[in-house]
């Protein structure tokens, strides 16, 4: 298959190309028929993990020669493989799985490589939040990509509540011995009839998918119906504006308002409802002055 070589302004003309490879995320039949036929004729593979990247090429019949490229030993390799980009070699970028530099390392040598006039090309392909989205049924015409949230409660309920508001679809990876934990939270801070989809294992032989709102999740989680094993993406709703949340704030602060000064019953109300103390508190002297 031939390839176009336009190194740009500043790369010799002899520059080879960085091809930047999506991989299957369970399924092999996913290789599509460019992707096999670039790794065949690549100089080097760069792959995050090279034993699985070398059990990818075995499977395809490609013998070309791995380069490992992981988070750790990013900057200190990327200036070998720009040399060898330059000087000619066409080198293809992958991750463990999915889509480089997405929740993956790649974005260094990506940008250096750019920086450096070497042409740097899409393989598109599988990608585990693009998939999940394909199949919830959720509007994604915009929608908000969070990846990984932190491991941490304290930070992920914190990252949590700064993204309650976001009105867009929102997209999680979650790794399986964080879930119940992750939906736990979520049901906390979004509140439990936040509308949810969690793909399990997708285009692998248990794909599994299960919808319904934040609560249905805990519950299914926690009875066992989502069986905990494998690699899950989350899908939830946006935030739909004045909503169920807003009215629990106001039906507590109401509440509150009757017995305690309006800063303390703010500050209840916040703690109570998840809801920023000065939002709880803005809304509380609002509700006093309607009185
Ligand atoms: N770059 C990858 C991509 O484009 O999909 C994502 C890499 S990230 C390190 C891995 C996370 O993606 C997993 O922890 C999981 O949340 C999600 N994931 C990967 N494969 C999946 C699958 N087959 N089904 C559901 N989620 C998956």
């Amino acid at each position: 298959m031939a390839v176009a070589k336009v190194a740009g302004p500043g790369a010799p003309e002899e520059a080879g190309a960085l091809f930047v490879a999506a991989t299957p995320i369970g399924n092999l039949d996913d290789v599509s028929t460019r992707l096999k036929a670039v790794l065949e004729r690549a100089s080097g593979v760069a792959a995050e993990d090279t034993r699985r990247a070398g059990r990818l090429l075995q499977s395809l019949g490609i013998r070309s020669p791995l380069i490992s490229l992981h988070a750790h030993n990013e900057r200190s390799r990327t200036p070998e493989l720009l040399g060898r980009l330059l000087s000619g070699e066409d080198l293809v970028l992958l991750s463990d799985a999915g889509t480089p530099g997405i929740s993956d390392p790649g974005m260094r040598l990506v940008w250096e490589a750019r920086q450096s006039g070497i042409r740097v090309t899409p393989l598109p392909g599988p990608c585990a939040a693009v998939a999940a989205l394909s199949v919830a049924g959720f509007p994604a015409d915009r929608f908000h990509f969070e990846g990984f949230l932190p491991s941490r409660q304290a930070a992920r309920r914190s990252r949590l509540k700064q993204i309650k508001a976001v009105p867009e679809t929102l997209v999680f990876y979650e790794a399986v011995h964080r879930l119940t934990a992750a939906l736990q939270d979520m049901r906390e801070v979004f509140g439990g009839e936040r509308k949810a989809f969690l793909a399990r294992e997708l285009t692998k032989i248990h794909e599994s998918t299960h919808g319904g709102t934040l609560a249905d999740l805990c519950r299914k989680a926690a009875s066992g119906k989502i069986v905990l094993k494998g690699e899950f993406t989350l899908v939830l709703g946006g935030d739909g504006g004045p909503d169920g949340d807003e009215a629990a704030l106001d039906s507590i602060l109401t509440a509150l308002l009757e017995e305690l000064p309006t800063r303390q019953a703010a500050r209840l109300g916040a703690k109570l409802t998840g809801t920023p103390r000065r939002v709880a508190y803005s809304r509380a002297l609002e509700l006093q002055v309607r009185e």
